[in-house]
């Protein structure tokens, strides 16, 4: 969705966004159920993924990837990657398995003091923290519509709002 700002191949080349560090856990993706019934068992990607229910009755539709349990050190810098993340290949989920917050990152929907807004991760590699204009069109020419329109009937993946993400306003 973002890949008039964003090649492909800038992010294969990357991966930061695939790769947790254990205080980054609040981003692991979100799966809705139908795509963790087929990911949970074995499944044309040859990987199972382990997944947990979202606990907050607002966002009890949807599942995250557990990967607490893949960390080798304390070393708190540590990275563990995606379970469907392929060294070589990147991500390898098919687009209608993706889930929707891999697809608009580094945009997040976020509450801010029960206002819902569009911001920027800002530490996408490849982005940087500052929206440029290019990203700010793409936001108002639609793509901020669509990222709404989904928030509603998913609302899971509106997340609080955080300290240093810019606001994009539409
Ligand atoms: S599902 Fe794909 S895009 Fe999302 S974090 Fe995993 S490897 Fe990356």
């Amino acid at each position: 969705m973002l890949s008039s700002v964003l090649s492909k191949s800038q992010c294969a080349a990357c991966k930061f966004c695939c790769s947790f560090r254990r205080q980054s856990l609040w981003e692991t993706p979100l799966f809705p159920p139908e795509v963790v019934e087929k990911l949970s068992k074995p499944n044309e990607y040859g990987v199972v993924g382990e997944f947990r229910a979202v606990d907050d009755p607002q966002k009890n539709c949807a599942y995250r990837l557990v990967l607490e349990n893949n960390y080798r050190t304390d070393d708190p810098e540590e990275e563990v990657p995606c379970s469907f993340l392929d060294p070589n290949r990147g991500c390898i989920l098919k687009p209608e398995d993706k889930p929707f917050d891999c697809s608009i990152w580094p945009l997040r929907i976020m509450d801010k003091d029960g206002e819902l807004v569009i911001a920027l991760t800002p530490t996408c590699p490849a982005i940087g923290a500052t929206p440029r204009p290019e990203l700010i069109e793409l936001v108002k020419n639609g793509l901020g519509a669509k990222i709404f329109e989904y928030a509603k009937m998913h609302p899971y993946i509106i997340k609080e709002y955080r300290e240093g993400f810019p606001i994009i306003y539409l």
